[in-house]
């Protein structure tokens, strides 16, 4: 039943007309009050980062991987996958972005002094439209300057889809930081586009292997295969290699027999507040990473 409208958009830059119903409108209404509420969450300071571990062979602590969470005025939590596509189709993400690397940064420069805590790196995602952005070398550099948090300790996760598009952009504003310590992992590796060329283009440090291979490591021979490749691959390139996404001993098993040297996944801790990852630490963490 047509009870259509007509609708002139900004679509990627380009003016587009679509045809919509009112279900259309309803979702569209619900995206721009979600869009509403996010520049408020902002402004009132109700994100939070949660810090999720990153552990060697031994289980013990090498660094977290901070994740934003928005926890809303009504106690509800929103998940990332739900607001940050959001944010990066429209500019929300330059303030958010900013807002992550400087609360990351801090906790990064706090941890500092503390002997268990100051060989720990810290890994912030990057959103491809920030990542683009003019002022993205300037202000990691600023922030880091406010911060004082040493950037050796910073490692950036890169998604392919940052890097196949203005690839001597792309290499000029990682050298930039590389220049300064920072460091470099690509995230969600071999779900992307599978040009492998800028691997060896790009100063990259680490090969993150997607959880959606990790899943089903054990039991699916195809994801097996590629698991292994990534490891070896990133053993070929000089580059560290990452698992997330392991929820189960057997999985870590397979990967370290292969090679990998590195873990994530609810197996080892989830994402967590601060106060929980010092707890973590206390209850779960053998081995220092002297
Ligand atoms: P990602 O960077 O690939 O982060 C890993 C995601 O997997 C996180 O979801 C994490 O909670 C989840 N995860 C970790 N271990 C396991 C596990 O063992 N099993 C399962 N099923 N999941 C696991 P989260 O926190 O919901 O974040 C989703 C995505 O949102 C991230 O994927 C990242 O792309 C994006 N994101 C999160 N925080 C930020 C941020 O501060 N800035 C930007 N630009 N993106 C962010
Ligand atoms: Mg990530
Ligand atoms: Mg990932
Ligand atoms: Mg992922």
């Amino acid at each position: 039943q047509a009870d259509l409208a007509m609708y002139r958009a900004k679509a990627s830059g380009r003016n587009a007309l679509f045809f919509f119903d009112p279900q259309m409108q309803h979702a569209l209404d619900e995206r721009v009050a979600l869009e509403d509420a996010l520049r408020g969450a902002l402004a009132r300071e109700q994100l939070q980062l949660h810090y999720q571990p990153q552990v060697d062979h031994q289980g013990a602590l090498v660094g977290v991987e901070a994740l934003v969470r928005w926890q809303r005025a009504d106690g509800q939590t929103v998940a990332p996958a739900q607001f940050i596509p959001l944010a990066e189709q429209t500019d929300l993400i330059l303030p958010l972005g900013h807002w992550v690397l400087t609360t990351a940064c801090r906790q990064l420069a706090a941890w500092a002094g503390q002997p268990r805590w100051q060989r720990l790196a810290m890994a912030v995602n990057v959103s491809a439209r920030q990542f683009h952005h003019d002022g993205f070398v300037d202000q990691v550099l600023q922030v880091l300057e406010q911060t004082g948090a040493p950037a050796e300790r910073l490692k950036l996760e890169l998604t392919e889809s940052i890097l196949i598009t203005h690839i001597d952009e792309v290499a000029s504003k990682m050298a930039a930081l590389k220049a300064r310590g920072v460091g470099f992992s690509l995230d969600d590796f071999g779900t992307g586009y599978s040009s492998l060329a800028y691997l060896k283009r790009l100063p990259l440090d680490q090969l993150k292997i997607d959880q959606g291979f990790v899943r089903n490591v054990l039991t699916d021979a195809n994801d097996a295969a590629i698991a292994r490749m990534v490891i070896a691959l990133a053993d070929t390139l000089g580059l560290q290699v990452i698992a997330e996404g392991v929820e189960q001993a057997g999985q870590r098993d397979f990967l370290a027999h292969h090679g990998c040297q590195l873990y994530q996944g609810y197996w080892f801790g989830r994402p967590m507040p601060l106060a929980a990852l010092q707890d973590w630490v206390a209850q779960h963490d053998g081995a220092a990473p002297e």
